[in-house]
């Protein structure tokens, strides 16, 4: 293939990276830029660590799955707790989806330990051009190719050359923005707080992963492999509160005793502040260029979608380039790549996280207390308690896209 013919991708991410490895191992060339550098790749701060079925699958299909399995934590329960009521709510297990899936359960994995496996991948495949510490600066597309500029590592402007250039770049996805596109939707107007720390929550009868609902302070509370182990707490923050107050070691430890208190202090980790959106683009293509992952939509991590939704972006993408660059498809295939991608990401992403955080904050008592019946019934039914994994873990956000023409 000549250089014209490759395509250019944008960001080393988790989105990046599958559909770099997924094009490449059908022997289409890829450029791979990413503004990291070896000596700061892993210096990135925790995102994303929560892995549903059909995204382990797609890791699978490209040998990702059996690196990153090692480093992770198999988790096939998840609960709902009630912090008001110290009480369990609801206990889901995905043995309920054994007959859908090859991977009936979750696997608590890092974004970080994932794209550091994929990135060794990428880095020994032949088709990959991976450009590291090369920073995006603008594209130009003609009817035939795409032009990318970048800064290189020696600080000199350079174009690369490809047919399709795909962003892959995350929320602030400079081609998004060059192509004008808008990112509709919100942004919340509070802050979460996420702190890490060394200690083990199962002692108390949680599970790996747990949503726990308070009409005061709901929180998220997630199991991660170590050395040491490590579990994640989120909790929601007051607008007006000040980042460094907020994140000051003493505040921390008051949150954490009052979440669950305990003679000594906790042995936190790391602690970071960020601000949720629940955005989607009002296109995922202009011509040759394609937005993918967060460039295209972003969203609350409650509920873990984020990245799962954005690698399957990647593997929609990545089918559908393959066979466009092959002969075998029309460049029309794209436009049911936007039609497929944006659907899930409005219907489904969008309108389950939104919903998520709402049942966890709830603050009216007679409606907390009919979520929490709802989640008890459904947990307790095998039809209902399928139906509500088959969404929770985007396989039916999946099946419905594939309905789309
Ligand atoms: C605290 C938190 C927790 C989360 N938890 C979950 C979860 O449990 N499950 C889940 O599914 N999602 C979760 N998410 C969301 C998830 O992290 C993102 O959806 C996911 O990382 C998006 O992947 P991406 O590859 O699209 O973008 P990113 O992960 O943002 O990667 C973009 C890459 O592009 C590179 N880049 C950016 N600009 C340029 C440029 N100009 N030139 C070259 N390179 C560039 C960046 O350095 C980066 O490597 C969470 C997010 C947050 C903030």
């Amino acid at each position: 293939m000549r250089g014209a013919d490759r395509v250019v991708v944008i960001g080393a991410g988790p989105v990046g990276l599958c559909l770099a490895l997924a094009l490449a191992q059908e022997d289409i060339r890829v450029c791979l830029i990413e503004t990291l550098g070896d000596g700061n790749f892993l210096d990135q701060i925790p995102r994303a660590g929560t892995n549903h079925p059909a995204t382990l699958e797609m890791f699978d299909r490209i040998g990702l799955y059996r690196r990153i399995e090692p480093r992770g934590i198999i988790a096939p329960v998840f609960h709902y707790w009630d912090r008001s009521e110290h009480a369990l709510v609801a206990a889901f297990d995905h043995a309920h989806l054994k007959n859908d899936t090859r991977f009936p359960y979750v696997l608590q994995c890092e974004r970080i330990k994932i794209v550091e496996e994929a990135l060794k991948m990428a880095k020994a495949h032949p088709d990959i051009d991976l450009r590291l510490a090369t920073t995006f600066t603008s594209f130009e597309q003609s009817a035939d190719t795409v032009i990318a500029r970048v800064v290189n590592p020696a600080g000199e402007s350079e174009a690369i050359e490809g047919r399709y250039i795909v962003s892959g770049e995350g929320a602030r996805s400079i081609v998004r923005k060059d192509l004008d596109i808008e990112f509709e939707g919100f942004t919340y107007a509070d802050r979460t707080l996420n702190i890490e720390v060394a200690y083990d929550f199962r002692k108390h009868g949680y599970a790996e992963r747990n949503y726990i609902s308070d009409p005061v302070e709901w929180s998220n509370l997630f199991h991660w492999k170590g050395p040491p182990d490590r579990w994640r707490v989120h909790f929601p923050t007051k607008p007006e509160e000040e980042p460094e107050v907020l994140q000051r070691p003493e505040a921390l430890q008051a949150r954490l005793q009052g979440f669950l208190p305990k003679p000594g202090d906790y042995d936190i980790c790391g602690s970071n502040l960020y601000t949720v959106h629940q955005r989607v683009a009002k296109k995922f293509r202009v011509g040759r260029a394609i937005l993918a992952g967060d460039a295209a939509h972003v969203n609350s991590p409650i509920g873990a979608m984020g990245m799962n939704s954005g690698v399957h972006d990647a593997f929609n993408l990545a089918d559908k380039l393959v066979r466009i660059l092959r002969g075998e498809a029309e460049e029309g295939e794209l436009d049911r790549y936007e039609r497929q991608r944006r659907h899930v990401a409005i219907t489904h992403t969008q309108a389950q996280t939104i919903r998520n955080k709402r049942l966890l904050a709830e603050q009216d008592p007679a409606i907390r207390k009919r979520n929490n019946e709802e989640l008890r019934r459904t947990a307790e039914d095998p039809k209902l308690a399928r139906d509500f994994l088959l969404r929770s873990s985007l396989i039916a956000s999946l099946r419905e896209a594939e309905e789309i023409a």
